[in-house]
């Protein structure tokens, strides 16, 4: 495994720290709880997206491209963050974002993460409703500026590729250091997975290196065979792009738990919302309502049964997100 191997631009500010979270810890009464602080990438805001698009990007620049595409839903972390990143190395940017939470509140349509995306240049192509096949949408897209003379580069919705994917092995290698640093043996790294390519890269990275440490995802989406399938596939072909070979890996290495989705992707649960709160208020750390508030919230549900025990080290990945609080002002600050 020989990274430097591939085209990356930098955009984070990395390594994120890598803190502990005394307060959270002794409220719960389990595991030693660790936070990796991927909300700390810097860009924009940053979030996990930033990993992947310093090889996203790259390989845009690297093929000649003039525009980046790319579709996630109306307070998409991953839009504002592509956006942000084009801004950087002077590409243009044409987002589409898919209606795909019913029920949105004004403040989800248009504050948050929508606020930023106007404010950093991109172009909000369209507004697609739920259940719109965005990659073939994206496709149309491209076509369109192709026949115009452009070079488009589209990225898949979340960055999830085995380029993209890429941005979480280099995580994974970089906690390993982290840990090898401080003496601290992981014994479980949790975090939110939706689009695949967080958890691919880390399934992908931690068994490339041989290191044995599990990592367990906590969907926000999909149903958990479905999860689990879309983070298996990317994992080989992330070893596949690597030039590793998949010996290294098994399929139960890929773990989904999706009990905490609650009624779909973006609507509020009451876990998620005490979730969001509890770590605010404990050690003052900002989680977000679709992803890490979700992921965190079975994190708790699981050290209260006894999952996850007293003695182990437990490194949850804060995968950023926090400007989508604003998208959903009425449910918090009351
Ligand atoms: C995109 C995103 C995730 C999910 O990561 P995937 O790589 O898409 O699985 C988690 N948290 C936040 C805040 C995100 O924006």
């Amino acid at each position: 495994m020989h990274l430097a191997r591939f085209p990356r631009i930098r955009l984070g500010h990395l390594p994120t720290p890598l803190e502990f979270l005394p307060n959270l810890t002794r409220h719960l009464g389990g595991p030693d709880i660790y936070i990796k602080r991927d909300d700390c990438t810097g860009l924009a805001t940053g979030g996990n997206k930033t990993r992947k698009l310093e090889f996203l990007v790259a390989d845009a620049i690297a093929q000649g491209a003039d525009t980046l595409i790319t579709q996630g839903a109306v307070q998409s972390n991953h839009a504002r963050q592509t956006i942000a990143a084009a801004a950087v190395t002077g590409l243009k940017c044409k987002i589409l974002l898919e209606e795909r939470v019913q029920r949105a509140s004004e403040e989800y349509a248009e504050s948050g993460n929508v606020m930023l995306d106007r404010l950093l240049g991109g172009v909000i192509a369209a507004r697609c409703p739920s259940g719109t096949d965005m990659a073939r949408a994206m496709e149309d897209l491209a076509q369109e500026l192709r026949s115009q003379g452009g070079k488009p580069y589209i990225i898949p919705g979340g960055g999830s590729n085995a380029v993209g994917a890429l941005g979480y092995v280099a995580c994974a290698q970089e906690l390993l250091g982290q840990s090898f640093e401080r003496g601290l043996r992981i014994d479980h790294v949790v975090h939110a997975t939706g689009s695949a390519g967080t958890q691919a890269g880390l399934v992908a990275g931690f068994a490339a290196m041989n290191s044995h440490v599990p990592v367990y995802g906590i969907g926000v989406r999909a149903p958990r065979p479905q999860q689990e399938e879309n983070v298996w596939k990317l994992v080989q072909a992330t070893l596949d792009h690597m030039g590793v070979s998949l010996s290294c890996v098994q399929r139960s290495d890929v773990v989904a738990n999706t009990d905490y989705v609650g009624e779909g992707y973006g609507i509020p649960t009451d876990a998620m919302i005490e979730a969001v709160t509890l770590a605010a208020r404990q050690d003052a750390i900002l989680l977000d309502p679709v992803y890490s508030g979700k992921g965190m919230a079975g994190l708790i549900d699981l050290i209260r049964k006894g999952h996850f025990k007293k003695g182990e080290n437990i490194v949850f990945v804060h995968t950023g997100g926090t400007v989508g609080l604003y998208g959903y002002r009425p449910i918090f600050g009351q």
